[in-house]
Formats: C-alpha cells, sequence, structure tokens
C-alpha cells in the first residue's frame, strides 16, 4: 500500500482558535507582561541574519549591559528558559575533572550541581539549610580547600525568598583564581546587582520574573577573566548549542564581524548577485570584476530595451527598487543599488 495517505486527522484543538485566559500571576514566575512587550512579540517576523535583526541585538545587548550593570562585551540573550542560562555558564566554563564549588542553600545551588556532575566537573557543595546564608568567611574557607574554578551562588533563592548578599565575594573569588557566577533569575531588576563592581565574572537571569517578559530568553554576560577561560579551553564545551564560540560570533561579540568582516561580507554576497545576472546573460556595466563596487551593481542595459520601462516592469512585478544611471551613465546601466546585507 502507497503511503500516500493521511490516516492521522487533524486535531479538533488545530481547528479552534487559541484560548488563553486571564490570570494574575502572582507567583515567583512567570510574570504578568505589559501590552507594549506583548505587542513587540506579536510583529512580524523577519531572518536572523537580516540587518535589522542585528541592530535589534545590539539594542538587547545594550539593555542587559544596563540591567546587569556591566560594560561587558560578551553579553547576549540566549534561547532558552533560565535553565539554558545554566548550563551554559557551566559548560562553556568548566571542563571535564575540574573543581566546582557550589553554595547551596535551596534549589538552585543543588541544580547547579547537578548539571556540573553531568558534564563531569569535580562538584563540591557547601550546604545550608534553605534560606541560609554563607559568610565570606565560609566561601574563603572552602575556595582555599578545594581551589575550584568556577564558584556559584544563587543571589535570589526563589525557593526560600532569599537575596543573598554578594559583596565582596567577587574579590576572594579573584583572590583564588576562581570564577564567580551568579544566578539572578529570581532577582535582576528586583533587587540590586551591579555586576561590574561586585566583580561577578559571569551573571545570568531569565525574561519571565521582575522583567516582566515571556519566557524563552536568558540574559547572560562573561566578563573578560570568564572569556579568557572560556575561550582557552582544551575540549569543546559538551552542548553544541550553548557553546559561546558559535553564540558570541552570532552575536557580534567575537571580534571578527568588524569593518573587514563588513567588506568581506559585502564582497562575497555581490559575487553571487554578479553570477546570477551574468548567468540570466545580463552583461555588467563594470567588466573587471576587482573594479566592480560590492553595493553597487551595475547592469548594462541590453540592446533594444527601454531601461524606464524595464525598471517599472520591475516595480511593479517584483517590489523591486532598480534605478537608471546618474548623469553621463543615465540610459547606460540600470543600478541595484545599496546591497546590505
Ligand atoms: N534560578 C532561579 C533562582 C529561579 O528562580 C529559576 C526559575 N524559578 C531558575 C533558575 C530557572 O529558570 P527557568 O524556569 O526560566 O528555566
Amino acid at each position: 500500500r502507497a503511503m500516500s495517505s493521511v490516516t492521522i486527522p487533524p486535531p479538533k484543538c488545530m481547528l479552534r482558535p487559541l484560548e488563553v485566559p486571564f490570570r494574575y500571576l502572582f507567583g515567583p514566575g512567570p510574570s504578568n507582561v505589559p501590552p507594549r512587550v506583548l505587542a513587540a512579540g506579536g510583529r512580524g517576523i523577519i531572518g536572523h541574519l537580516h540587518p535589522e535583526m542585528y541592530e535589534i541585538m545590539n539594542d538587547i545587548k545594550k539593555g542587559i549591559q544596563y540591567a546587569f550593570q556591566t560594560q561587558n562585551n560578551m553579553t547576549i540573550a540566549m534561547s532558552g528558559s533560565g535553565h539554558a542560562a545554566m548550563e551554559c555558564a557551566v559548560f562553556n566554563t568548566v571542563e571535564l575533572g575540574e573543581s566546582v564549588l557550589v553554595a547551596v542553600n535551596g534549589i538552585w545551588g543543588e541544580r547547579v550541581a547537578e548539571i556540573a556532575e553531568r558534564m563531569g566537573a569535580n562538584v563540591h557543595i557547601m550546604v545550608k539549610a534553605p534560606g541560609g546564608v554563607f559568610s565570606n568567611g565560609e566561601i574563603e574557607k572552602a575556595l582555599a580547600k578545594h581551589k575550584p574554578v568556577l564558584f556559584f551562588l544563587t543571589h535570589g533563592e526563589s525557593s526560600a525568598g532569599l537575596a543573598h548578599p554578594v559583596d565582596g565575594i567577587g574579590d576572594l573569588c579573584r583572590k583564588h583564581n576562581t570564577l564567580f557566577l551568579v544566578d539572578t533569575v529570581a532577582s535582576l531588576g528586583a533587587s540590586p546587582i551591579f555586576m561590574d563592581q561586585q566583580n561577578i565574572d559571569i551573571l545570568y537571569t531569565g525574561s519571565q520574573k521582575a522583567l516582566n517578559a515571556p519566557p524563552g530568553t536568558a540574559p547572560i554576560s562573561f566578563n573578560e577573566r570568564a572569556c579568557q577561560k572560556m575561550f582557552n579551553r582544551k575540549t569543546k564545551p559538551v552542548s553544541y548549542l550553548f557553546d559561546m564560540a558559535h553564540l558570541s560570533n552570532y552575536w557580534g561579540n567575537d571580534g571578527q564581524p568588524g569593518l573587514e568582516e563588513s567588506w568581506r561580507h559585502h564582497k562575497e554576497v555581490a559575487g553571487y548577485l554578479w553570477k546570477g545576472l551574468e548567468d540570466m546573460g545580463l552583461k555588467l556595466f563594470i567588466q573587471n570584476k576587482d573594479l566592480r563596487l560590492p553595493s553597487v551593481t551595475t547592469i548594462a542595459i541590453p540592446e533594444g530595451y527601454n531601461w524606464r520601462e524595464m525598471l517599472q516592469y520591475i516595480m511593479k512585478h517584483h517590489n523591486m527598487e532598480m534605478t537608471g544611471g546618474l548623469g553621463p551613465s543615465t540610459g547606460m546601466v540600470s543600478v541595484r543599488g545599496m546591497l546590505k546585507f
């Protein structure tokens, strides 16, 4: 029997409009989202590589830098909930067998300890009852004993309702050559945190709590110390999706997309366009490839055609604006202007 017929009918639920009740969200998150944020989510889709998308990403980065009070270049919003940032932070900064110290005074420390264990770190925990506070003296003792590459602390312990003090701990971590990782999923925007001033090496949060956005985005920032460790690894991180080598490139944080990158990109993209036009039998006005401007491609008007009619046709049928030549080249060329990618 040919496998071409549908045997599973469309479910009824797909045939009726989606209903979402209004709820007052007074739990620790998600929180209600203001109309402006909801409206932003209803905007049209654009490509993830479009220039406007990079502009939006840059704006998001600036917003996170402000919210985190940091100037760290390596600041991004991850796709995923807070857990994604937890894994991203640990996976990128720790290698197999390295020592990790986790302060456990509620579920979030427990969970980071488990994440680190799963990736094969040598995990040490300092435990207090839910809501317990670790003194800087206790933390320093544990740092000296376990010599961890990473120390984790939850700033806003949502399972206990505790805002853990952070002052001074970053300095202790520096002294012991440890990266200081702080979870602010439940606290950022509600309780003061100053990433740079408090010498926090890695900080992350979630979108759906005090930031009042839908769940699914996790802002995270790494300072220079964290980048040094993260980008000088001997092994690749266990997760491909959360590998900061890729993510930082996409966010334009790895120093690659500068002027040279933009020139290279324009040349590459223009090359495709030139080849496509020539394959269609059109002749390019500038014959020497090396002399062609990558941002403005000039096409010689084929013999016997009226350039104005051609441009009007293209506009009418393909919604593409192209212009004629200028001044002395009027009527000689058609310009596909400003290919911006
Ligand atoms: N850390 C803390 C302190 C949290 O409160 C939460 C969420 N309750 C998380 C991490 C995990 O975030 P998410 O649910 O967005 O994965």
